[in-house]
């Protein structure tokens, strides 16, 4: 029999009132230019309404796809309220990809208008010329110096607008975000988050056990908001009334320091690099973060060494996991009662990539599609499927043939283990396991060994093809500032740690490893860089 409950749709737009209503006096805070601007949420919401005005005289509506082009600011926010309200959908787009992938992922999404921050226009242009569409509408946010002809200035199309406005009522299974993935392997695949997958998801990151976000936070996502919607935190803070704080272009680790202690950040969010270089700029100052209690560490493996150095500066590092097909947050290594039976087996927990979320339903099958036992050491491919995982990717027939089962089920392409307590480690990327004399060793492993070096700043282990072995692994090693480069030293501590097949033949010392526009290793560029050393 049908149940007495209400069955009003889950809105992005809900999310937004509810902040307004229970949490009017806190803030949404931004850097803007050399200074700070801060808004309620009341205020925030006006801005909302008139940035919709603004669009429906653009001709935007339903269903019309609506590009960013920005960095985590207040105007970037108000797109990822208003554009979802009217019905339409916002394309955030990565700012760092190559010029001929953002003209691609404009051209297929259809984008019919695209909002740059105006210090990213001249970044922008090179992709503009190559797109075959003279038709999108731009839209400049913010002072800038590079002039783009015939756009229009964003405080200008507010300017004089209501402030407020008649929502539509719209359907929560409707689309209302596009995301492409961060394409390390081939071209970009749109991810269409509707309403219902992006509230559901802010719930799920809200509970204690995952991202623990409260009131009393001010959380300040390093994660850009064009990486998986920040990892779903411009959701959640105003769900919860916590407190937004946004950095701008300032993502050295001088500004993001800055920024915590002067807006006295209590919480914040982004990928192991940005990290490593706080981490670096404290141990060098002697200085602590006052007020920073715990960061959220994700989108590539958290070194170890990471977690542990973060702890001794007082800040606690919560490894988790996740991909744009699962808007993203999918695991949470976060402290659960076995933190009061066994502390010592609860740290070594929190440094695989946790536990999951009770909105993803998973597998670990192997070759045959088996499923594997849950023991911790057998391994298979990670299978999820759930509310805010994808079902397909947005026009692309080809990839959705390969990478959805029939029943749903997506496959990851990360090979795990999941132990006794439900805690899933990545032992590799099923594309960057090396395979060696017919054994498989993990790169991640022989990875998280040398990043414990004490001159080792950044390791990136791969492998390449071998005349003998088929493969064999080799490392790109970034020293830190006083090493030397001694390829001898470096293998030998190794191979008083680890086997000798596992041992990278070759360390080859460089500057920076080379990274995709969300900071990730581009092995993919580092096998073609070194793919001929056994060969020559
Ligand atoms: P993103 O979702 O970060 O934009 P992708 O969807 O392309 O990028 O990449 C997701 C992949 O990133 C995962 O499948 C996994 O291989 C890797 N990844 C994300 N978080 C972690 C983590 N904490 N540890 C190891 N790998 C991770």
């Amino acid at each position: 029999i049908a149940s007495t409950m209400s069955e009003q749709p889950l809105l992005i737009r809900n999310i937004l009132e509810h902040a307004m209503r229970s949490h009017p006096r806190k803030q949404v805070i931004s850097r803007d230019g050399a200074g700070i601007v801060r808004f309620t949420y009341v205020q925030f919401a006006a801005r909302v309404a008139k940035l919709a005005h603004a669009l429906r005289k653009l001709g935007i509506g339903p269903g019309d796809r609506v590009a960013s082009f920005a960095w985590n600011g207040h105007r970037h926010l108000e797109l990822y309220y208003a554009v979802p309200m009217i019905g339409a959908v916002l394309h955030t787009v990565n700012i760092r990809l190559f010029p001929d992938q953002a003209a691609y992922v404009l051209d297929h999404a259809g984008d019919r208008a695209v909002f740059v921050d105006a210090s990213l226009v001249k970044a922008l242009k090179p992709a503009i010329a190559l797109d075959p569409h003279a038709d999108r509408a731009f839209v400049v946010m913010g002072e800038g110096t590079e002039p783009l002809e015939g756009a229009h200035d964003y405080e200008t199309l507010l300017a004089g607008e209501p402030e407020t406005f008649a929502w539509p009522e719209l359907d929560e299974r409707a689309a209302a975000i596009l995301c492409y993935t961060s394409a390390t392997t081939g071209d970009p695949k749109g991810v269409l988050y509707s309403h219902r997958s992006t509230y559901l998801h802010a719930l799920a990151i809200g509970l204690t056990d995952s991202l623990a976000v409260r009131e009393r936070d001010r959380l300040l996502p390093i994660v850009p908001l064009f990486h998986v919607n920040a990892w779903g935190t411009p959701f959640v803070a105003p769900m919860v009334g916590a407190d937004f704080v946004m950095p701008m272009e300032r993502l050295d680790p001088a500004g993001v320091i800055e920024l915590c202690e002067s807006e006295r950040v209590t919480m914040s969010a982004g990928v192991p690099t940005v990290w490593m270089g706080v981490r670096d700029a404290l141990q060098a100052s002697g200085k602590r973060l006052s007020t920073v209690e715990r960061i959220v560490i994700g989108g590539a493996a958290m070194p170890k060494s990471l977690l542990d150095d973060l702890a001794a500066l007082g800040i606690k590092a919560v490894h988790a996991w996740g991909m744009t097909e699962m808007s993203p947050v999918g695991t949470v290594a976060s402290d659960t009662s076995l933190l009061d039976h066994d502390p010592e087996l609860q740290r070594n927990e929190r440094y695989k990539q946790g536990k999951f979320s009770p909105i993803v339903e998973w597998r670990v099958v192997d070759e045959h599609g088996r499923d594997v036992p849950a023991d911790g050491k057998a391994r298979g491919e990670l299978l999820v499927r759930g509310y805010a995982i994808a079902r397909s990717y947005y026009n692309n027939d080809e990839a959705n043939a390969t990478a959805f089962e029939p029943d749903g089920w997506f496959h990851t392409g990360d090979v795990v283990t999941v132990d006794e307590y439900g805690y899933m480690e990545i032992v590799d990327r099923v594309k960057d396991f090396i395979k060696s004399g017919g054994e498989w060793i993990s790169s991640v492993e022989v990875e998280n060994l040398l990043m414990g070096h004490p001159g080792v700043k950044e390791a990136a282990v791969f492998g390449i093809s071998h005349p003998r072995w088929q493969e064999r692994p080799v490392a790109a090693v970034v020293l830190r500032e006083g090493y030397e480069e001694d390829e001898e030293a470096i293998r030998t501590w190794m191979l008083e740690r680890l086997a000798k097949w596992q041992t990278p033949d070759r360390i080859m010392f460089i500057d920076a490893i080379p990274r995709t526009g969300v900071g990730k290793f581009l092995k993919r560029d580092l096998r073609s860089r070194y793919g001929e050393l056994f060969n020559e």
